[in-house]
């Protein structure tokens, strides 16, 4: 594999496209608007700032990701050429069907396609690629510079060839390959992360208790400074969102309705979207969690 085109440039897109780069891969990134794609600039420039302070890496090595990535708006010249198609778009079947009904048209006979989707399964797309022998989920984490996990999650039709080059590629980009043996609604991460996020967000919804005692709560009582409201931020709260108010209409649980409702008028319909926006639950830089009185008693 040498072209990599990876379609949404928004918090997971931009990652994978700067560390897919990074290790040398020519990344092309693609997104519905010239605006959106002036912003994932933005990101890259901050992930080279990361990978220099956090990561080790040389200038040099910095400067040769950024050059190894190109943006477009344009589908077709997107994928011209592409050995490798990462799609993180928007976590909605509607989006993500239409969006594999275009590209199985448009990309090369021989471009596999990969979803980094959270929450969906690869079969539900399988019959839109057109090719479902070439197309798997590859999931990757938030953070990827440092949680360098890649979970590969076939669907009952994905060829060996297809699931073992998907393997490669991972491992081949710095991550650790977490290789599945079936499709599971979430894979292992959020198998293990979306019951915690959602036992937290129906604390909140319901008005239980506020968001900052939830997280007060986990630091002490987990002994984890990722404390779920804390990752909620660094995720965004677009995804938190779009799970909650799936999980509310599939369950009918009046506290994610509550909290679903509180997202959406509390803070996406502020701006409010997490760290990537400068403000989601905490504000950014200087968040009240880092501060030295969060967890003072007196
Ligand atoms: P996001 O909202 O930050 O970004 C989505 C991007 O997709 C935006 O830039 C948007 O403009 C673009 N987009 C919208 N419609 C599109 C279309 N039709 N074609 C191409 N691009 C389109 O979302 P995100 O958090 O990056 O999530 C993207 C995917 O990655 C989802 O499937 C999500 O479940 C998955 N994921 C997210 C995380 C996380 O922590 N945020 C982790 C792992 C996987």
């Amino acid at each position: 594999m040498k072209k990599i085109t990876i379609a949404g440039s928004g918090v997971l897109g931009s990652q994978i496209a700067f560390q897919t780069a990074f290790f040398g891969y020519d990344v092309m990134v693609y997104d519905i608007t010239d605006a959106i794609i002036a912003k994932a600039r933005a990101s890259f420039a901050r992930y080279s700032d990361i990978y220099l302070n956090d990561v080790q890496a040389t200038r040099t090595a910095v400067e040769a990701a950024n050059a190894h990535i190109r943006l477009s708006s344009d589908l077709k010249v997107a994928l011209e050429d592409a050995d490798l198609l990462i799609e993180a778009i928007p976590e909605r079947v509607d989006i993500k069907r239409d969006f594999y009904q275009r590209v199985a048209t448009l990309a090369p006979d021989k471009t596999i396609f990969a979803t980094n989707t959270s929450t969906l399964l690869p079969s539900q797309f399988a019959a839109e690629t057109g090719r479902p022998e070439k197309f798997l989920a590859l999931h990757f984490a938030n953070e990827i510079w440092f949680r360098n996990t890649a979970e590969i999650m076939g669907h009952p039709g994905t060829s060996r060839e297809t699931f073992d080059a998907v393997v490669a590629f991972a491992k081949s980009i710095g991550m650790v390959a977490l290789p599945m043996h079936k499709e599971q609604p979430g894979y292992i991460t959020n198998s293990l992360i979306v019951p915690w996020v959602t036992a937290a967000l129906k604390l909140w919804g319901g008005d239980v208790a506020d968001y900052e005692t939830i997280d007060k709560t986990w630091i002490i009582g987990a002994k984890s400074n990722l404390a779920p409201f804390v990752f909620i931020d660094i995720a965004g709260l677009n995804t938190a969102f779009n799970i909650t108010s799936t999980l509310a209409t599939t369950t009918n649980d009046p506290q994610l309705h509550q909290a679903a409702k509180r997202l959406k008028d509390e803070y996406l319909d502020k701006g409010k979207l997490g760290i990537a926006s400068g403000e989601g639950f905490y504000k950014y830089p200087d968040p009240a969690f880092e501060r030295e009185d969060f967890l003072r008693y007196k």
